[in-house]
């Protein structure tokens, strides 16, 4: 950041008083910008044991495969978001949805919260962010052509939760990479 959007003057990092963390400060208007991790939602569709995976159209991982998924909108509960984002990207709908993986990404201050869910009705189609809509089963899913780790966990997950037929909610921490860990020197 580097303008006050209340202002408009240039903005400064430093430690409000009382604060213990650097902030982005407006001295003329004495705005804290405070920024915080967002939630990006999903669901992970299911169809017998196939899952419905999505081929991004747009950057980062343009090309590669990933669940629907994206940032909730303010006014959304995250259930909406991830049914929202499933609507823009893939074209389903989904019932039955439940919370299933949750993930932390300290290292891009982002949260994701997957839930699963099935296909309701077997129409699916490319929405505007995505080149193609298909299901897979799980020998033919593009292992080596995932999105991000945490597609690849929850698929990984999925499939091991089947064995049981049991599907907890499960809270996994995406760890930040080494040379960029908080203190390191690089
Ligand atoms: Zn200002």
């Amino acid at each position: 950041m580097k303008f006050c959007s209340q202002c408009g003057e240039a903005v400064s990092e430093r430690i409000p008083a009382g604060d213990n963390r650097v902030r982005f400060v407006c001295a003329h208007c004495e705005t804290i910008h405070y920024q915080n991790p967002r939630i990006v939602a999903g669901c992970l569709v299911t169809h017998e044991h196939q899952v419905l995976l999505c081929r991004r159209a747009i950057e980062p991982r343009h090309g590669f495969w990933t669940l629907p998924a994206g940032f909730m909108e303010n006014g959304e509960t995250t259930e909406q978001a991830a049914l929202r984002e499933t609507w823009e990207e893939a074209r389903a709908r989904v019932e039955a949805q439940q919370l299933y993986m949750l993930f932390n990404l300290p290292h891009i201050n982002q949260v994701y919260m997957f839930f699963r869910g099935q296909l309701a009705d077997m129409e699916f189609a490319a929405g505007e962010e995505s080149l193609e809509v298909r299901l897979f089963g799980e020998s033919d899913i593009p292992w080596d052509q995932l999105a991000f780790p945490t597609i690849s966990k929850t698929l990984r997950q999925y499939y091991a939760d089947i064995h049981t037929r049991e599907f907890p909610v499960r809270m996994l921490d995406i760890p930040w990479p080494p040379h960029r860990r908080p203190g390191s020197l690089s």
